[in-house]
């Protein structure tokens, strides 16, 4: 009888935290790159109403005050923020179960969720996305027209002190042009998926003994 070999896991998936300031369009980039990946985006919870269009369990769960700070208190949430009056919060649950699945796993959130998921874990890869210019940030917030003019204000007052953080993240990229910042971040997820770290001893014993 041959002794069965040794169950040896592949390669854990990136995890890959997309932030940057509301309206620099995180989610129209997210959705280009991710076009045609098998990756894993996490659902985020939020206590906001949702906007027309938005479909409930895809862009977001919808839930009350009630069940989200239930969650807290479950310790459900990787990280959760509180932005413009409302909670928004990333289920802790899948996370794990996809990378070790070896499934990229891409977290679209606010700034200070991000910088919670960096002390959570140092496997987080974090990608700032920068608007050109905070008048362009104005002109996409106001043109989108789902927040009222208060709101705006808040969401750009929030997003100036966002733009002065972005050093503390790994990778910046430049929003002014769709394609480009396409690009870039497939090869931020190219470029760390071909980091040295990565490769395990079994790996690197295949390739000498084949
Ligand atoms: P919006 O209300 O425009 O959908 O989202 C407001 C901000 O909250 C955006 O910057 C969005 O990326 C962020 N956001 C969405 N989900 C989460 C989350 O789970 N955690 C955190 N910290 N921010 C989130």
């Amino acid at each position: 009888m041959t002794e069965e070999a040794p169950h040896q896991p592949g390669p854990r998936g990136l995890l890959i935290v997309m932030t940057g300031a509301s309206g620099v369009g995180k989610g129209t980039l997210r959705e280009l790159w991710l076009k045609n990946q098998d990756v894993f985006y996490s659902v985020s919870w939020t206590t906001r109403t949702p906007r027309e269009g938005e479909r409930p369990g895809q862009d977001y769960h919808f839930v009350d005050a009630e069940h989200f700070l239930t969650g807290i208190g479950q310790d459900g949430f990787l990280e959760h923020a509180e932005f413009a009056g409302n909670h928004y919060g990333t289920p802790r649950g899948p996370i794990e179960a996809a990378l070790e699945a070896g499934r990229d796993v891409v977290l679209e959130i606010e700034v200070k969720g991000a910088m919670q998921v960096r002390q959570a874990t140092d496997e987080a890869i974090l990608v700032f996305i920068m608007p050109p210019s905070l008048t362009e940030l104005r002109r996409r917030l106001e043109g989108r027209a789902t927040e009222s003019p208060e709101q705006i204000e808040r969401r750009l007052s929030r997003a100036r002190e966002e733009i002065l953080e972005a050093h503390a993240f790994d990778y910046v990229v430049m929003n002014d042009d769709l394609t480009r910042a396409v690009l870039d971040m497939h090869a931020i997820q190219r470029a760390e998926r071909s980091r040295s770290a990565r490769l395990s001893a079994q790996t690197l014993s295949e390739i000498v003994e084949s």
